[in-house]
C-alpha cells in the first residue's frame, strides 16, 4: 500500500482556498483530528487543510485552484470507508475536501420516484426522508448513522439489500460532480432512458475520488410494503443456507431483500461482547441465516409455508419468526452488531471478497482451510451477504490471546492470511473486492489480481480525466 507523493501546497494558494470557503468553511489540522481516524483504528490522515465547501459553485472553485497549483485533494464523506480511500497516510500535502455542510434535499418527486440530495446527506436521513412520503430508500448498510450519499456512491456501496434492489450504483438514476478540472457535470435528471454517449454517472460511481467530487446525486426511491417479514434460521452449513434460500425463493419470489449468513462463533461473540443481545435460540447453532422478506399483506403466512417445506427437506434445524418491530430490531441487531464485535475481540484481517452463488460453499470450506493451514488456532468469524455471494472473513487471535501478543509473535500474518483469501477468491472466479473498494489499502492487490486489460484501462481513464493526479492521490491506482 503506497499513497502518492505531491508537491507541498504553497501558502498562497491555501489562503486563497479559505477566502473562497470563508472563515466557517474550513478548519486546520490539529482542529480536526476526526478527519483522519480509521474506522478499523488501522491507519491514521494527514492534510493541510480540511475545506468545508458550502456549495457546488464552491468545489468547483477550490479544485480549479488546486488543478492550477498540483494540490492533491482527498474528497471525504462520512468517513467509514475501511480501505482507507478518505486517509491520506503518509503525505500531510493534499486537502481534505469534506462535504457535511451539502447535506439537503433539493428536491423530491413522487411521481418520478426520486429524491435528489447533496452529497453529504447522511444515508439514515435520506432513509427518513423518503419514509416521510411514504417512500423508501433501499441502500442500508450498518455504518447508515454515520456514512454519507457521497461516499455511498464513490464506493457503489453494497450493504443488506442488494439482493433484491442492486448496490449504490443501481439506486442512482442522476449526478453532479465537480471533475479534476473544476469543470461541474450536472447530470441529475432523473431519465431512465439517455443512451447518449459514455455513462459518465456510472464512471463517477465507484471511483472512489479519483475522478471527481460528487456534490449531488438523483436516487430511485422505491415503495414502502405494507407486510415484513424476518426469519432467524439454523442450519448446519452455507450450502445449506443455499438451499434454504433456493428453497424460499420457490415460495416467497422476489419479495426477499436480505439472506445475510452469520456464524455460531459470531453470534457468541456478539453476545459477550453486547450483553443484551442474544441469538434467539437454546444452542447456537454452527451456522445461522437472517432472511427478510417484504411485500403485500399475507407475506407472514407465506414465509410460515416455506419454512415448513425447508423443515420437510431437513435443511433447517431451528426457526424463529419476528412477531413484532422490536424483535425483529433484536434480530437485527445481532447481525448490525458484529463488525463491532469483532473490533473490539482483535479482528486483525476482514475480508471482502465475493465469488459466484454457485461455489460459496467451496469458498468458505477453502478459505478457512487456507487460514488455519496459516495458523491452526486462530478464530475465524465468517458473516455477510450470502445472497450476494460477499461473505466476510474476520480472523481472530486464539482464544485469551490479546491482538498485540499474536501479532508480534506472528509477523506478516496479516499480509498472509489476506493473501490467501484472495488466492481461494480468484480461484473460484471471485472479486478481491466485493463492496468495500480498493482505497489505499488494496492498490496492491488490485495490480495483483486485475487483468492487465483492466489494470491498463483503469489506468488510461484516470490519466484521461485527471492527468494532473490531483484527485484522491495513491487511491485505487498507485
Ligand atoms: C460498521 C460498518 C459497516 C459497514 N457495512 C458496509 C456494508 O454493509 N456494505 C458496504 O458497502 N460498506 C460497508 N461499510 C463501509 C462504508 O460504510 C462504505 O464504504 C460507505 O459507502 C462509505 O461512505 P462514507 O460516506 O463514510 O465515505 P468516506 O469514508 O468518507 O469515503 C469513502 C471513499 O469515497 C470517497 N468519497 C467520499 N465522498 C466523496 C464524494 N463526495 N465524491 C467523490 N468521492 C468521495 C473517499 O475519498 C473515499 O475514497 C461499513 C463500514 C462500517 C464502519
Amino acid at each position: 500500500m503506497r499513497n502518492a507523493q505531491f508537491s507541498e501546497p504553497d501558502p498562497k494558494t491555501l489562503d486563497a482556498i479559505k477566502r473562497v470557503l470563508g472563515p466557517a468553511g474550513w478548519k486546520a489540522p490539529q482542529d480536526a483530528s476526526r478527519y483522519f481516524e480509521d474506522p478499523r483504528g488501522r491507519f491514521r490522515g494527514q492534510a493541510s487543510l480540511i475545506a468545508l465547501p458550502a456549495s457546488t459553485a464552491q468545489v468547483a472553485e477550490i479544485v480549479r485552484l488546486c488543478a492550477a497549483n498540483s494540490i492533491g485533494i482527498v474528497p471525504y464523506s462520512g468517513g467509514t470507508g475501511v480501505v482507507a480511500g478518505q486517509l491520506a497516510i503518509d503525505s500531510d500535502n493534499a486537502i481534505v475536501v469534506s462535504l457535511e455542510r451539502m447535506n439537503k434535499v433539493r428536491h423530491f418527486s413522487v411521481d418520478d420516484s426520486v429524491i435528489v440530495v447533496e452529497a453529504g446527506c447522511i444515508l439514515e436521513n435520506v432513509h427518513t426522508a423518503a419514509q416521510d412520503h411514504d417512500m423508501m430508500f433501499p441502500l442500508n448498510m450498518a455504518s447508515k448513522g454515520s456514512c454519507c450519499i457521497g461516499g455511498n456512491l464513490a464506493t457503489n456501496a453494497g450493504g443488506i439489500q442488494v439482493l433484491r434492489y442492486g448496490n449504490a450504483r443501481d439506486l442512482c438514476l442522476g449526478i453532479e460532480a465537480v471533475l479534476p478540472d473544476g469543470t461541474v457535470l450536472d447530470e441529475l435528471s432523473p431519465l431512465h432512458k439517455n443512451n447518449t454517449g459514455y455513462d459518465l454517472r456510472h464512471l463517477l460511481i465507484g471511483s472512489e475520488g479519483t475522478l471527481g467530487i460528487i456534490t449531488a446525486a438523483t436516487l430511485k426511491l422505491k415503495p414502502q410494503y405494507p407486510d415484513t417479514s424476518t426469519a432467524f434460521l439454523a442450519i448446519q452449513s452455507p450450502a445449506k443456507g443455499l438451499a434454504v434460500f433456493q428453497e424460499m425463493k420457490r415460495h416467497l419470489g422476489d419479495t426477499i431483500s436480505a439472506v445475510e449468513l452469520m456464524r455460531g462463533l459470531g453470534l457468541t461473540l456478539v453476545a459477550s461482547k453486547f450483553p443484551g443481545l442474544r441469538p434467539p435460540f437454546a444452542q447456537t447453532p454452527d451456522w445461522a441465516i437472517l432472511l427478510e422478506a417484504s411485500g403485500a399483506l399475507g407475506l407472514g403466512d407465506r414465509m410460515q409455508e416455506a419454512l415448513g417445506a425447508c423443515f420437510d427437506k431437513d435443511l433447517l434445524t431451528d426457526a424463529v419468526v419476528a412477531q413484532s418491530q422490536s424483535q425483529r430490531d433484536s434480530l437485527w441487531a445481532l447481525r448490525e452488531n458484529t463488525p463491532a464485535a469483532n473490533r473490539m475481540a482483535g479482528a486483525f484481517c476482514n475480508s471482502d471478497t465475493s465469488v459466484p452463488l454457485s461455489r460459496i460453499d467451496d469458498f468458505v470450506k477453502d478459505t478457512l482451510q487456507a487460514i488455519f493451514d496459516i495458523h491452526p488456532d486462530v478464530q475465524i468469524n465468517s458473516y455477510g451477504h450470502l445472497g450476494d455471494g460477499n461473505i466476510h472473513h474476520n480472523v481472530l487471535p486464539p482464544n485469551g490471546v490479546s491482538k498485540a501478543d499474536f501479532l508480534s509473535a506472528n509477523p506478516g500474518i496479516i499480509d498472509a492470511v489476506r493473501l490467501a483469501i484472495n488466492d481461494v477468491t480468484q480461484k473460484h472466479n471471485g472479486s478481491i473486492s466485493a463492496e468495500h473498494g480498493i482505497g489505499r489499502l488494496k492498490t496492491d492487490d488490485l495490480e495483483t489480481y486485475a487483468s492487465a486489460a483492466r489494470y491498463d484501462t483503469l489506468k488510461r481513464i484516470k490519466a484521461a480525466l485527471d492527468p494532473k493526479s490531483i484527485m484522491n492521490p495513491g487511491a485505487l491506482i498507485r
